[in-house]
């Protein structure tokens, strides 16, 4: 592992200018992600700015919503009364990723900032990876590419980002709080993530020195009618092949007054599923409708040698993971 710096401050403050000070600083909370990375050489910190003595712990009622801190593990999360009952979603997805120990020790904000599982990223051997070494080439468009994206990619990366709590929180239309240089702002969680284009290195819309303080979760009356649905090669530890969030709002005759739907495993970034969004508002449920909204979702998706089979699994996992949502109570 190459040598870096380490400092430990207590406030959010004091963090962003330990940053502002430091060229290729780093923030770091459960460290379950960065530490691999470095191990790998894939990430080459010259400081580590421990956040875990900052005050992002808690989660609380916010405008009829909740606020998660930035600093709350994914366990805590998962499990808070608020979190299980309002937005059960938000719970299973969680629940769906990685392992105990990791969600113990993982934080919400750094949760948002995983970096993608594509082989050619962790492995400093391919010389080929233009989000590891830009302008290098993508080794994944000819290689094997089972995990790789279908929907929103570019001729530059492929890869998807792997989180199962972000397709949740595309759904359910969170905030995200930041704190930098130049103050606070809050970024809507479908704009936190960008897809790849020219510059795959860069993967979200933070800007240098901003540190992530919290999550919040808006209002919505209907979002115990949600569902999780996750397709992967093994029951558990696995990252999604395609993932689906459905949160649904359902009128007294069956029909869908609105659908909140966003997709994982597709993309570099959680994708908001507004054709089936568009094509479900005010219709009947049933697998004619789902399946042509899954349809129309998927008319530009694009596979490659060894994940085409993605575009079938999206739309069936579209169809199951409404169905699902529909059969939960609000
Ligand atoms: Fe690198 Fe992206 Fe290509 Fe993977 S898909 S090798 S991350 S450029």
């Amino acid at each position: 592992m190459t040598p870096f710096s380490y400092t430990c401050p207590k406030t959010v403050e004091e963090a962003v200018r330990a940053f502002t000070q430091t060229p290729d600083a780093r923030f770091i909370g459960g460290g379950t992600n960065l530490l691999d990375l470095m191990k790998m050489g894939v990430e080459r910190p010259a400081q580590l700015i421990d956040i875990n003595r900052l005050p992002l712990t808690s989660i609380e009622e916010r405008k009829g919503g909740v606020r998660i801190g930035a600093l709350v593990s994914n366990t805590a999360a998962a499990n808070h009364h608020f979190i299980r009952t309002r937005y059960p979603v938000l719970t299973q997805a969680i629940l769906a990723g990685a392992s105990q120990q990791l969600r113990n020790m993982a934080t919400m904000g750094g949760n948002l900032l995983q970096r993608t599982r594509c082989y050619y990223f962790y492995d400093p051997s391919y010389s080929e990876c233009n989000k590891r070494v830009p302008g290098s080439g993508c080794a994944a468009i000819h290689g094997y590419n089972r995990i790789h994206a279908i929907l929103g990619q570019s001729e530059q990366c492929i890869a998807v980002h792997p989180s199962d709590m972000c397709v949740a929180l595309a759904a359910l239309d969170a905030e995200i709080q930041v704190q930098g240089p130049n103050g606070e702002r809050s970024i809507p969680m479908t704009e936190f993530h960008r897809l790849p284009g020219n510059t795959p290195q860069t993967e979200t819309n933070l800007q240098p020195g901003e540190l992530i303080t919290a999550i919040d979760l808006p209002a919505i009356s209907y979002a115990r009618r949600s569902y999780y649905l996750k397709a992967r090669d093994r029951h558990s530890y696995a990252f999604a092949l395609v993932s689906v969030a459905a949160i649904l709002d359902v009128d007294a005759q069956g029909k869908i007054q609105e659908a909140r739907i966003a997709l994982g495993g597709v993309a570099m970034k959680p994708w908001r599923a507004k054709q089936v969004e568009k094509q479900l508002a005010g219709k009947k449920p049933d697998d004619e409708n789902l399946l042509a909204a899954a349809d129309a979702e998927l008319r530009d998706a694009h596979g490659y040698e060894y994940n085409s089979f993605k575009i079938e699994l999206a739309r069936r996992c579209i169809r199951r993971a409404v169905n699902e949502a529909l059969s939960r109570a609000v």
